[in-house]
């Protein structure tokens, strides 16, 4: 039975997993409407993206952005502002697509879930940072999470099958796939060297910059753990790293009988996304298939914790728990945006998080306000960091 058309709100359409949504949703104009959009500052792409779509309604940064982003669109659309403007959205359609990057994410993330709609979530850091308080949110009536990050879509799928009892107790280990980045193999010393060319080369995903430099750490590794937990209910522990550099088993599931179950494809966002928008109906691929009429190896190895100290740091932050994640993800956030702007080296961004998570005093985090002050305490001591 056809789906009947869903409307889209896709927040953060401009970046990497935005223009991938809209390559998706090309393909699917029959089965979704895309009604709504947000960009940050490449107002000229949204732009382009509202004409292309004809899209009812955009969401901006700023008044500055809302008057320039006017000029630029050459239909009328309803042009909204700010967090407030991102909640509105992210209430109003069937599916919402949150590929903002960082804790800007948050509006999103809440708004969608408290409205009760499908949230395709590939913005982990919100999740991350909020999990105590999306933990209520979720059981809104209507509400549905579904994980784009690759990891936690094959999760999700490995797990269709099982009973959805709280803490899944048929569920012995939850195995997240690492490709290891473009620095696998290197010793510590090499790492003090490591530019920030060498770190935006990864060798099998092609991403934002933020979770490009996330992925030479391991810190994005460390963020899925903390992802995951929040996700499925799976304490820390139950979660393990695997290092598996050919991307193509994106995740497993380890049962108690032993049996391990896994999701293959090749390294491309764009299934997550369609599963995410499809379910419970799978739609048709069109970028090429796995291809097993040639030999191909598989390969699987321990991450090295000790050359990649971002893995504990987030297995500490998960112990630790209520703010502790965010301050994990908001230190991050500080770091990498330094790195990027030239102001550290690499083996700086992992250093400024620990020395940042020495300052962290419990927090169970029960409230939206206690999150923004935490979130913001994290990075002032960051900042702080960066400047010794
Ligand atoms: P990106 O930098 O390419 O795009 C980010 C989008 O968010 C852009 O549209 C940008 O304009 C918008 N944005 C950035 N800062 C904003 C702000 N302060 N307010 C409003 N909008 C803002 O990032 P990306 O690689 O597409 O990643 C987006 C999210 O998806 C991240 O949370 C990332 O961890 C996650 N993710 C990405 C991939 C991937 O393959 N790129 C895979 C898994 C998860
Ligand atoms: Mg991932």
């Amino acid at each position: 039975m056809p789906l009947s058309r869903r409307s889209v709100a896709l927040l953060g359409a401009t970046g990497s997993i935005g223009v991938q949504t809209l390559d998706v949703l090309r393909h699917e104009s029959e089965r979704f409407e895309l009604v709504s959009i947000s960009g940050g500052e490449q107002l000229s792409e949204l732009a382009a993206i509202a004409d292309e779509f004809n899209v009812k309604r955009v969401a901006v940064k700023s008044d500055a952005h809302r008057s320039t982003l006017g000029e630029l669109v050459a239909r009328d659309v309803s042009i909204v502002v700010g967090d407030e403007g991102l909640s509105e959205l992210s209430s109003t359609a069937d599916v919402v697509v949150n590929a903002v990057l960082g804790f800007a994410g948050l509006p999103i993330t809440l708004a969608a879930l408290g409205a009760g709609k499908r949230l395709a979530l590939a913005n982990k850091e919100s999740l991350i940072a909020a999990a105590p308080l999306v933990t209520t949110v979720r059981d809104t009536r209507g509400a549905q999470l579904v994980p784009i990050d690759s990891e936690h879509c094959a999760i999700h799928q490995c797990l269709a099958s099982s009973p959805a009892e709280p803490g899944y107790p048929d569920v012995r280990r939850l195995l997240l796939t690492a490709s290891g980045g473009p620095f696998r193999g290197w010793s510590r010393e090499q790492l003090r060297d490591a530019t920030k060319a060498d770190a935006l080369r990864h060798p099998t995903w092609s991403m934002g910059a933020k979770i490009t430099v996330d992925s030479s750490t391991l810190m994005n590794k460390g963020l899925e753990v903390l992802e995951a937990t929040a996700l499925f209910g799976i304490d820390a522990e139950r979660v393990k790293v695997v290092v598996h550099p050919q991307s193509i088993v994106h995740s497993m599931v380890e049962y108690v009988d032993g049996s391990v179950l896994a999701q293959l494809s090749r390294p491309d966002m764009r299934l997550p996304i369609a599963y995410c928008l499809g379910l419970p109906q799978r739609l048709t691929h069109h970028w090429g298939d796995l291809d097993f009429t040639t030999s191909m190896e598989l390969r699987f190895e321990p991450p090295d914790e000790e050359a990649f100290p971002a893995l504990g740091l987030a297995y500490e932050a998960a112990r630790l728990g209520g703010a502790a994640p965010a301050w994990l993800s908001a230190a991050n956030e500080v770091a990498v945006e330094a790195f990027l702007a030239d102001e550290i080296r690499w083996c700086d961004v992992v250093a400024i998080v620990a020395s940042t998570m020495e300052h962290y005093v419990a927090d169970p985090l029960t409230s939206l306000a206690a999150l923004h002050e935490n979130d913001e305490a994290a990075r002032r001591w960051a900042r702080a960091s960066l400047e010794k």
